[in-house]
């Protein structure tokens, strides 16, 4: 049996930030790291954004590892003994703990058909096939138009791509923005010669190697020499639930990021924190979040009493277009849009009872504070008090 003072279940961003938080507090407390990937920890984002821009390589998103940790890479943790203190890998091996962090993250939403022929983009290995499919073939077929979907369509169409994308939705990250703002980059994509089919769903997936064929449910047959799917994530709390932690849509923590056992705290998408800007429990699932949450668990773990009280951020890239944006960003709450140049610079607020909630800056830099102030002050606004609040 391998003993830690921390062990840390997961290997993505809120993992290395963990391992971060630890060593600032504790330099010399063993650490071990149990992850399914094959990879140590590394950065997410570039996987469908600089990667394919930049002249950058894979070896530059890797994380920095702190001395004196164990990585345990492609093993996956199976049960968690709270009372011993002691959780067994696949391969049957124990590791015992005096803290444990569930960094399990989630995992892709799957279609019922395609099986190993669909690339359901999430990891450095995903990033690496489609990479290699796409320095020899020219047509792709891209399910999702979410976070994934729209942004890997983006990379693979300035790589000189023939690209089809194919959502059951109206159109691009529907549930974020305004309907004009959908409109509007539902007509980009296709002015960048994105395919877009929208409210059109998949039937199935056939063919071999790189000659598919994509069915649709209205009867279309598109061939594709590479499909990639981004149909949305579920957290990974099977581990936590068959434990007894409470589970509530994910793994709930307290301010100090514990779960509902003292020594077993969870952060990252996996939890269900409480936003204190927002003042309600949810579940994230950006970069931002990883590494705030998964920084401050690490500390907590090491003896920091501070409680975590942080709104995170996300952002996003679509070929020349981006935006960051903080708080609560649904189409569902009303919006108020405030353009300095339409569809190019401006500032999106999400209200609830008259009052800022979330706050898209569309190609708008250095605000998120601005934004997060706004949102924490909680005051009653008017349309027209918000023109020109942020600029
Ligand atoms: P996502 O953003 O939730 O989008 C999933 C999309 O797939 C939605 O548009 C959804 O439509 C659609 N969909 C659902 N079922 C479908 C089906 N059967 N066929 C076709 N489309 C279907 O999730 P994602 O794009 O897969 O991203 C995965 C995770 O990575 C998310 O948690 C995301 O936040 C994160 N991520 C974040 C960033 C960023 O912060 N910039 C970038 C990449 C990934 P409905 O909306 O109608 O359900």
């Amino acid at each position: 049996m391998k003993h830690y003072r921390y062990l840390i279940i997961g290997g993505g961003m809120t993992a290395a930030a963990a391992l971060e938080g630890i060593r600032e507090i504790d330099a010399d407390g063993s650490i071990g790291l149990l992850t399914a990937d094959t990879h140590p920890p590394y950065d997410r984002p570039p996987l469908s954004k600089k990667l394919w821009k930049d002249d950058i390589t894979p070896a530059q998103i890797m994380r920095k590892i702190p001395e004196r940790v164990d990585l345990h890479l492609a093993r996956t943790a199976q049960t968690l003994d709270l009372a011993a203190k002691q959780v067994t890998d696949d391969h049957g091996e124990v590791y015992s703990y005096k803290k444990l962090l569930l960094a399990t993250g989630s995992t892709p939403r799957k279609l019922p058909f395609g099986d190993g022929h669909i690339i359901y983009f999430r990891t450095l290995d995903d990033y690496q096939r489609l990479r290699t499919l796409a320095e020899t073939q020219n047509k792709f077929v891209v399910i999702g138009g979410g976070f994934i979907g729209s942004e890997i369509a983006a990379a693979l169409a300035m790589q000189g791509k023939q690209v089809t994308m194919l959502f059951p939705e109206r159109g691009i990250c529907h549930r974020i923005f305004p309907p004009e703002i959908v409109s509007y980059l539902n007509q980009y994509y296709r002015d960048k010669g994105v395919e877009m089919l929208a409210e059109e769903n998949v039937n199935g997936v056939v063919g071999s190697g790189q000659y598919l064929t994509v069915l649709t449910e209205r009867g279309r047959q598109i061939k594709a020499n590479g499909v990639v799917a981004g149909i949305g994530v579920q957290p990974n709390v099977a581990l936590a639930t068959a434990a007894g932690l409470t589970v509530d849509k994910g793994v709930v923590v307290n301010r100090m990021l514990q779960t509902s056992h003292a020594d077993v705290y969870a952060a990252g998408d996996v939890a269900n924190f409480y936003d204190s800007v927002l003042g309600v429990q949810r579940r994230v699932e950006h970069e931002d979040n990883a590494n705030q949450m998964g920084k401050a668990a690490g500390r907590a773990m090491a003896g920091d009493t501070t409680p975590y009280d942080y709104s995170p951020m996300f952002y996003s890239d679509l070929f020349d277009l981006g935006y960051e944006a903080v708080g609560e960003i649904s189409s569902r709450l009303e919006t108020v849009i405030d353009w300095q140049e339409p569809y190019q610079t401006g500032v999106i607020y999400y209200l609830k009872d008259q009052r800022v909630r979330g706050v898209l800056l569309w190609n708008v830099w250095g605000q998120v504070e601005a934004a997060r102030d706004l949102i924490a002050a909680g005051q009653m606004v008017t349309p027209q008090a918000l023109a020109g609040r942020i600029v």
